[in-house]
């Protein structure tokens, strides 16, 4: 029988394992801390499928210095990592020309035109379905210009088969009553939808993938080398062991970037730390998510409460983590949102895997075909995770792909 060791059980290492699984092929998944805190535990719940426009877009970079100059504003860069970003923030000002923006959305809409028929699967599969709340996003606006200024970027998912429904602040306020005066416009876009708590059906995943037969190993990976007799792989752990396999999926989120250097593979891949608040008793009701487009926040009523989370922050994956972040953004929300009651809420923080280019890295690697990557999903790991296991299945069965790879090649980064 086959056997996979699958790097990382986050939402994008435990939807491989389902799939996988489902083929009949033994499945390792190896994480330092399983059961511990990760980005696809405290994310904002989205199945954002109609998040097709990347991260860099032309007239951006016009707004970055502002932004920087708010301490407690939606960007932020850590000065002692600065000198590191340099690479990575070239190539993200690259990934916003014309032409490119128009590639990355085709490529991202290639991912995620495919979530639905991946996700409600996995879902039922492991009897999930009940998590899932296909109720749409509001995005929303204060300022009628803001709506106007992003109008080329709503015309793109339009394009790619978004469904967009522009509305006045009155058509937004009958769709959230808790919403306030501030609201100019809103956008509703039928096709999201939200998980009622990432936490628990992660937990609830790798407890249904043991239940089928995964066995899940407690270790750190530190390297990935040559198999020996039958094994075409060997994933080295911090206590010297070396485990073997047919294929090695490195699938470890924010840290999955010096695996892959390991393996001699060039990336460009950082910790774009976001944080969030979760108040269990806000004194509002929200419906679905809502997305406040000029602040750059959403709020998300999950079932341990309304979580409010945004921010983007690079400072590698070691600086401590600055919750007065967390405490901001439920500043702005309670613009937002008159009747919000701001006490008692949780605070966290954790790494998006982010790429320049607001493209995952789906593939074999050109160095070691046995080695396949599935990671840098940055904002969109939560939605784009049942459909990245389904094609690194596919990659390690040998069977054709789904959708064409090459957009998600890690040969991208030489
Ligand atoms: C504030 C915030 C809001 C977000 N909102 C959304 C959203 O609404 N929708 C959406 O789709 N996405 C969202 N995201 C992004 C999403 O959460 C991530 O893209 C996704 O969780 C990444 O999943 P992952 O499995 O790749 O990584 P992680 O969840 O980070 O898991 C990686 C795992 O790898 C393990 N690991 C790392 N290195 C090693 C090693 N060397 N050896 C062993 N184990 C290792 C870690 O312990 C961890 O368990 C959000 C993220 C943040 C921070």
């Amino acid at each position: 029988m086959k056997h996979v060791i699958v790097i990382g059980a986050g939402i994008v290492g435990l939807s491989t394992a389902h799939h996988l699984l489902k083929e009949g092929v033994r499945v390792t998944v190896i994480d330092r801390d399983p059961e511990g805190d990760k980005a696809s535990f405290g994310n904002a719940g989205g199945i954002a499928v109609t998040e097709v426009v990347p991260a860099s877009v032309p007239g951006l970079l016009w707004k970055v210095p502002g932004w920087l100059l708010d301490p407690l504003g939606p960007l932020a860069i850590r000065a002692t990592h600065a000198p590191s970003l340099i690479t990575w923030l070239l190539r993200f000002s690259s990934a916003g020309r014309p032409a490119e923006v128009r590639r990355i959305a085709a490529a991202l809409a290639a991912l995620n035109t495919r979530v639905y028929t991946d996700l409600l699967p996995l879902l039922a599969e492991n009897g999930l379905l009940g998590e899932l709340q296909q109720l749409g996003a509001l995005t929303v606006y204060e300022n009628a210009k803001a709506f106007e200024s992003e109008a080329a970027q709503w015309a793109l998912k339009r394009a790619y088969g978004v469904e967009v429904l522009d509305l006045s602040g009155d058509d937004a306020r009958e769709i959230e009553p808790a919403l306030g005066a501030s609201v100019a416009r809103g956008v509703f876009t039928p096709q999201w939808s939200h998980v009622r708590d990432p936490r628990k059906l992660v937990d609830a995943l790798r407890q249904s993938l043991v239940g089928r037969g995964l066995c899940i190993r407690v270790g750190e990976a530190c390297s990935i080398g040559p198999g020996v007799l039958d094994a075409a792989v060997s994933v080295g752990l911090h206590d010297g062991q070396r485990v073997l396999a047919d294929s090695v999926v490195v699938a470890a989120g924010a840290w999955s970037g010096q695996l892959a250097r390991d393996v001699g593979d060039k990336v460009l891949l950082e910790s774009e730390r976001g944080y969030n608040t979760t108040i269990a008793a806000p004194g509002v009701v929200l419906s679905r998510e809502v997305i406040f487009a000029e602040r750059h926040f959403v709020a998300t009523p999950l079932s341990c409460g309304l979580r409010i989370g945004g921010a983007a922050e690079f400072g590698g994956l070691n600086a401590p983590a600055n919750f007065q972040r967390s405490r901001a953004l439920v500043r702005l929300a309670a613009h937002y949102l008159p009747g919000l009651r701001a006490e008692g809420g949780t605070y966290w923080a954790g790494h998006r895997p982010a790429t320049p280019d607001s493209l995952p890295v789906i593939g074999a690697s050109p160095r070691n075909p046995a080695v396949i990557y599935a990671f840098g999903h940055g904002h969109l790991g939560l939605t784009q995770g049942a459909t990245t296991g389904r094609l690194v299945s596919d990659i390690a069965l040998g069977k054709p792909p789904q959708i064409d790879l090459a957009p998600y090649a890690i040969s991208r980064f030489n």
